[in-house]
């Protein structure tokens, strides 16, 4: 099969970790007899220097046109003045609209042997194996209105916290339809005592519930679900919800992990290309030094495979080389290993090819 791919690397050390990941797809390619045609493009801080836009036209046309979209991260100190006009972070933000992109996936899997690197204890962690599943183009972030105003000499802040039925409904199936070949259990997480969104949200998740009888569905309010995700993060199959509760929700799983750089993230929408990241940012303090945890990206591309491509044996085939690599103690500087990230791609691929 043929698939065109566009980099779009940005700043810090994400044109370093996609480096490593591109290498890994061209060891896919190989062995499975596809062809990927790579367009790499600047996003971010890098966008703003050369064209003085974070994300150009013709680079969201080029993400819109491809099959697949891999971003490495974007931002750093030299684009951080807060009274700035243009800003790193905007050209993410428009990636994801110009992609309609609205469900985040990040799966969090702890391996065995990476237990103790992360601060909750490690008998909580043994066979954590979740998806968080966050919306990602409604609520509090992007509801009207959204301003500052002078009252009576006193200045009043709003935003507003929005959802259509569609929006909720179109997540909450995603959600089941991942649960379906898993341990088939679906956590939606709101505040149905306290936002009339959330009962929304509630009574749709019911809906949804009804057309998979061998899904479990269990309602969790957020601040129940702030606590399992440390306290028993075992429980958690497919977690789901809204915009802000998910943005905060995901970080905090992504700690069971051990380290940012573990972490992938697929970002989807209804058709079109998806949009594959790392969790973590351009991570300004190890950038240039080759030392980034390239795995979180790799695991990324695995997504990829799965999801736009389409090619579940490939995915599989990374996330197995992945985990045999960790198995044989191969880590890089942040999970106190010694590998550097070309060194820790080696390994993986040498598994890969293996
Ligand atoms: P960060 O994720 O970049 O770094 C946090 C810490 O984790 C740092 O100590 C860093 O060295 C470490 N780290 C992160 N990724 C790593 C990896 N792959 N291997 C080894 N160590 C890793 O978060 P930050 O420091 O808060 O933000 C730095 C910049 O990144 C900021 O400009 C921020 O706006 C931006 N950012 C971008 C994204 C994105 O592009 N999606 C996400 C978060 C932050």
């Amino acid at each position: 099969m043929n698939f065109t791919i566009t980099l779009t690397p940005g700043d810090g050390i994400g044109p370093e970790v996609v480096r490593q990941a591109v290498r890994v797809l061209d060891v896919i390619a190989a062995k499975f007899n596809h062809t990927f045609t790579y367009r790499e493009r600047l996003l971010g801080g890098c966008s703003i220097d050369q064209f003085g836009a974070a994300l150009t036209d013709e680079t969201l046309a080029d993400c819109q046109s491809a099959d697949a979209v891999l971003l490495g991260a974007v931002g750093g100190p030299k684009w951080d003045d807060p009274q700035a006009k243009v800003r790193p972070e905007q050209g993410l933000l428009a990636l994801r609209k110009g992609l309609g992109v609205f469900a985040n996936l990040r799966p969090v899997k702890v391996h065995p042997a990476l237990v103790n690197a992360s601060p909750v204890r490690a008998e909580r962690l043994h066979g954590v194996d979740m998806i968080v599943v966050r919306e990602l183009t409604g609520g509090l972030y992007f509801g009207q209105p959204k301003e500052r105003r002078m009252i009576d000499g006193k200045e009043r802040a709003v935003d507003t916290l929005e959802y259509w039925d569609y929006e909720i409904h179109r997540i909450i199936e995603l959600a089941f339809q991942l649960a379906l070949p898993r341990k088939k259990k679906v956590s939606s997480v709101d505040k149905a005592n306290v936002l009339e969104s959330s009962r929304l949200w509630r009574q749709i998740a019911i809906e949804v519930g009804k057309k998979y009888p061998t899904v479990t569905l269990e309602h969790m309010l957020v601040d129940t679900a702030a606590m399992r995700l440390v306290a028993s993060p075992t429980n958690v199959d497919v977690m789901v919800t809204e915009n802000m509760f998910g943005d905060i929700l995901t970080d905090e799983a992504s700690v069971l992990a051990g380290s940012m750089g573990m972490l992938p993230s697929a970002s989807l929408g209804a058709s079109g290309p998806g949009l594959y990241e790392p969790i973590h940012g351009s991570a300004p303090d190890i950038a240039g030094k080759g030392i980034a945890n390239p795995v979180g990206t790799i695991l990324s591309c695995a997504l990829m495979l799965r999801y736009s491509l389409k090619c579940e044996k490939e995915a599989a085939a990374i996330e197995t080389a992945v985990e045999r690599a960790i198995s044989a103690g191969c880590l890089t500087k942040d999970l106190n290993g010694k590998l550097g990230s070309a060194q820790m791609t080696d390994e993986i691929i040498a598994r890969l090819r293996g």
